[in-house]
């Protein structure tokens, strides 16, 4: 069967226009702005194929020239999306560079020297796919995937383009036979590469895009650290890693002392900085190896990889640092004190165990008078057992409120 170039070129032109109008539409839906860069240059690159392949024999040598340059820039809006993706300006000589040069070679080179004209525009959209093959290696490792399909689709259209100029010899010696095989496999190829790349791009905004939705539903927009849906995923991973190596870890509840009092005394605004001047002394206390949430309104927790009695010397560190933060409102000194209890466990202990057992330990702190850290005699025997003792006890007595019930609760 043979192919024609026309045919394929036309297909070209739609393939790429389709594609162009879906990437614009979604670069506005999902408001990215690297989404309607490479949707602007699949337009262009469709308009530029278009004129081409409509009317090229009745075009002049300038119009030639200004047509192929048009394709230029489009690849050249590519990789500036690629850049635009990261977080990165666009490049605006980047983007007319192999356009002048292009056009700059047309106009000096003899019109006898078509080979060397036909490398150097092969060779700037080599450069051109290099550039962005090689954006989006760079940011490899910022994502969980694998980046090899957003190097290797711009590495094969660079390689079939430089496929007449790697055979030049056999090019030269085949009677144009090879040349006009050549322009069928690269007008198909082209086809793919279109395809492909937006293959490509949807694969990294759509992680993109999952990546940030995950953070934003793990994270407490006031203080930064974990939720509490985010602590429990973190701290079941660091549970079962910890587990593997046999190594104890331990657990931290932190409440607020009288809390209430300074959202009444100074307003809302003002216990809002409160708990993130906590949240920052949680996060500056503790190690990095360390996991951090805020799980309610004024009680935070933390996860450490280690024994019991390490944890304590850690609570007792966030304790006195936050006493000692003197916060002064409307002239007047704020009481920052936090009560803390602590838990530990062997190895694999469950999350919501610990966290039991932490909260009778800051119950106890909160009846010793506060600003105090208290260790948990024991861990509780059974989760419903704890669950009985604390209802019993709330129904009994309704004395300070340290708070919370399991995290899965
Ligand atoms: P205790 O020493 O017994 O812990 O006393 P407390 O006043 O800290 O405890 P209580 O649980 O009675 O009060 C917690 C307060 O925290 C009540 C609530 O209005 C306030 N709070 C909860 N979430 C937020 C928040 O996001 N911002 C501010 N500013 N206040 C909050
Ligand atoms: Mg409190
Ligand atoms: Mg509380």
């Amino acid at each position: 069967m043979a192919l024609d170039s026309m045919t394929l070129d036309i297909v070209a032109t739609m393939v790429a226009a389709l594609l162009g109008a879906m990437l614009l539409y979604f670069g506005r839906q999902e408001n990215t702005p690297a989404l309607r860069w490479w949707g602007a240059a699949y337009i262009l690159g469709a308009v530029a194929i278009a004129l081409w392949t409509l009317a090229a024999d009745s075009y002049g040598e300038v119009v030639s020239l200004f047509l192929s340059s048009i394709g230029l820039i489009a690849t050249a809006m590519v990789w500036n999306a690629a850049r635009v993706f990261h977080g990165k300006s666009p490049s605006v000589p980047g983007l007319a560079l192999g356009a002048i040069v292009w056009i700059a070679s047309g106009m000096l080179l003899d019109p006898t020297a078509q080979a060397l004209r036909l490398t150097i525009g092969a060779a700037i959209v080599v450069i051109y796919a290099t550039l962005t093959a090689t954006e989006l290696w760079q940011e490899r490792r910022r994502t969980l995937h694998k980046r090899w399909p957003a190097v290797i689709v711009p590495a094969m259209h660079g390689f079939v383009l430089m496929l007449p100029i790697l055979l030049g010899n056999v090019l030269r010696d085949a009677n144009g036979a090879f040349a006009a095989a050549w322009v069928t496999i690269f007008s198909i190829e082209l086809v793919l590469y279109a395809v492909g790349t937006v293959f490509v791009i949807f694969m990294l905004v759509s992680e993109r895009i999952v990546s940030a939705h995950k953070r934003a539903a793990t994270t407490d927009p006031l203080t930064g650290l974990l939720n509490r849906r985010g602590f429990a995923d973190a701290s079941a991973q660091l549970i079962e890693r910890e587990a593997r190596a046999e190594r104890p870890v331990s657990v931290l509840i932190f409440d607020i002392d009288h809390f209430k009092s300074i959202n009444d005394r100074f307003g809302h605004a003002e216990g809002d900085e409160v708990l993130k001047l906590f949240a920052g002394v949680v996060v500056d206390k503790l190690r990095l190896t360390d996991l951090s949430g805020r799980i309610g309104g004024e009680e935070f927790a933390a996860l450490l990889p280690c024994s019991i009695e390490e944890a304590m010397v850690a609570a007792e560190r966030v304790r006195q640092a936050f006493a000692a933060s003197g916060v002064v409102c409307e002239d007047k000194a704020v009481d920052t004190t936090v009560s803390i209890g602590v838990a530990g466990g062997p190895a694999g202990t469950d999350l919501d165990v610990l966290l039991a057992a932490a909260d009778t330990a800051l119950y106890k702190a909160k009846r010793s008078g506060r600003n105090r850290v208290e260790a948990s005699a024991e861990l509780p025997l059974s989760l419903e057992r704890y669950r009985r003792q604390r209802a019993a006890a709330a129904t009994a007595a309704p004395a300070p409120q340290s708070g919370h019930a399991a995290l899965s609760s």
